[in-house]
C-alpha cells in the first residue's frame, strides 16, 4: 500500500482483515496528506448519476459498519443545511428535505442571516478524519499489518510486465500486488491515470459550543463543529494567499457570516491548505493499472466519505480476485 491517508487506510484494515499481508508505506504519518485537511463531510446522498454513484450510495451504510466493528471510529451523524444557492430546492432526491424557516430556526438558532428555505439532509455527518485513519492503520497493525513511515516510493519495480514490489528511499520493498493510494501524489508515480491537484483552505475555529450544529453549506463554504470545542469551515482556494501566509489567523479568510455568526467569541486559529486528489473527469479513478499486472490504483475526490465503501471493495478485488460490480464503471481506463 503507498499512501497511509483515509483511502489506503482503509484498504489496508480491510485488507488485514481478510488476512492478506500488507505493508503500507508513507513517506510522511498516517493522516497528513489531504485527509489532515479535509472537512471530513460524510455525505449521504449523491445528486450526480455517474460512475462514483454507487460507491456514494454505499458510504453512509458502510461508516456505520466501519464504526460498529472500530469502537475509535466515531461518526457525529448531525445532518447538513444547505442554501445560498448551494443546492436547489426542488426535485429532492430521497434523504433530502426542504425545510422553512420555522424548521430552519430550531436545526440552526444561531445563523445570523437564516434564509427563508434550505435543504436539509439528514442522513449527513462527519469524521475526525486522522483519528478515522489512525485507527484504521491500528486496527490493521492488530491483524498483522507493517507500517512503513517516512518512507517515500518512487517507483514500481515491474518484472517482465508484473509488479514485484516498490523502489522506495529506503531501499526495495517486495509486494504481490502493489496499491497506489497516494492522493494528489499520485500524478508522480503514474502521470498518464490523469489525476490532478486540487486545493481547498481548511479554517479551523474556536467559539461557543452549540452554536453551529449541523453541516452547514452556502457557496464556496461549508462550516461545522468538531465536537471538541472547535469549528471547521472549507474554502475554495482561489490561490491569491500562500500556504505560508495562510498559516497566520490574520491572513486565514474570514468565514461568510451566512453561515458563522458574527460573534466576539468567534476566533480564528489558523488555515491550511490540502491539495485533494481530483480524477479529470471527477470521477474516481479505483482499478487495476493498465498494462502492469499486480497494480492498482485508488484516487478519487471525497475521499472521506467513500473511504470504507471503498477500501472494502478495493481489499475483496484484490484477496478473492472477483471485480465489485460498483467499482466496475470507476476503472483507470
Ligand atoms: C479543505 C478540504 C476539504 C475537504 N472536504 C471533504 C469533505 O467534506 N468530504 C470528503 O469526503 N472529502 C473531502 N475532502 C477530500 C478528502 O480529504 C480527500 O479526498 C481524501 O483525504 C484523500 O485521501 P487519500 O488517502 O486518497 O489521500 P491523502 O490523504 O492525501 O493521503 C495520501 C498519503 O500518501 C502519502 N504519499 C504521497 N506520495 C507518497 C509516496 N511517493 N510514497 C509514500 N507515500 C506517499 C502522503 O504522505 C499521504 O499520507 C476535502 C479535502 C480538503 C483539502
Amino acid at each position: 500500500m503507498v499512501g497511509a491517508g483515509i483511502v489506503g487506510a482503509s484498504i489496508g484494515y480491510h485488507a488485514a482483515r481478510l488476512g492478506a499481508t500488507v505493508t503500507i508505506v508513507d513517506r510522511t504519518l498516517p493522516g497528513a496528506g489531504a485527509t489532515g485537511e479535509s472537512f471530513a463531510w460524510i455525505g449521504a446522498t449523491e445528486r450526480a448519476p455517474g460512475p462514483g454513484a454507487a460507491l456514494h450510495a454505499a458510504a453512509t451504510r458502510e461508516y456505520r459498519r466501519l464504526a460498529a466493528e472500530l469502537p475509535a471510529v466515531h461518526v457525529r451523524w448531525a445532518g447538513s443545511l444547505q442554501f445560498g444557492g448551494r443546492t436547489p430546492l426542488g426535485d429532492l432526491e430521497p434523504g433530502r428535505h426542504r425545510v422553512d424557516a420555522g424548521q430552519i430556526a430550531a436545526l440552526e438558532p444561531n445563523l445570523r442571516t437564516p434564509p427563508a428555505a434550505a435543504v436539509h439532509v439528514p442522513g449527513d455527518g462527519a469524521v475526525d478524519p486522522v483519528a478515522t485513519t489512525d485507527a484504521m492503520v491500528a486496527a490493521a497493525r492488530e491483524r498483522g499489518a507493517r507500517l512503513v513511515p517516512g518512507t517515500a516510493v518512487t517507483g514500481l519495480r515491474v518484472v517482465r510486465g508484473r509488479v514485484a514490489g516498490v523502489e522506495t528511499t529506503s531501499g526495495f520493498l517486495e509486494g504481490g500486488a502493489v496499491v497506489l493510494a497516494n492522493g494528489a501524489d499520485v500524478a508522480v508515480l503514474c502521470p498518464s491515470l490523469g489525476v490532478a491537484r486540487s486545493p481547498a483552505i481548511l479554517v479551523r475555529l474556536a467559539g461557543p459550543p452549540d452554536l453551529v450544529r449541523t453541516i452547514v453549506a452556502i457557496p464556496d463554504l461549508d462550516v461545522r463543529a468538531t465536537g471538541d470545542g472547535g469549528l471547521v469551515a472549507a474554502v475554495e482556494y482561489t490561490g491569491e494567499t500562500s500556504a505560508a501566509e495562510l498559516a497566520r489567523p490574520r491572513n486565514a479568510p474570514a468565514p461568510d457570516h451566512r453561515a458563522v455568526p458574527r460573534r466576539d467569541d468567534v476566533r480564528v486559529l489558523g488555515a491550511r491548505v490540502g491539495m485533494r486528489p481530483m480524477p479529470a473527469d471527477g470521477n474516481p479513478v479505483i482499478g487495476p493499472l493498465p498494462a502492469v499486472h499486480g497494480g492498482y490504483v485508488a484516487a478519487t475526490h471525497s475521499g472521506v466519505t467513500l473511504a470504507p465503501a471503498a477500501g472494502r471493495l478495493v481489499a475483496e478485488e484484490l484477496v478473492h480476485g472477483v471485480e465489485a460490480p460498483e467499482l466496475v464503471s470507476c476503472r483507470p481506463r
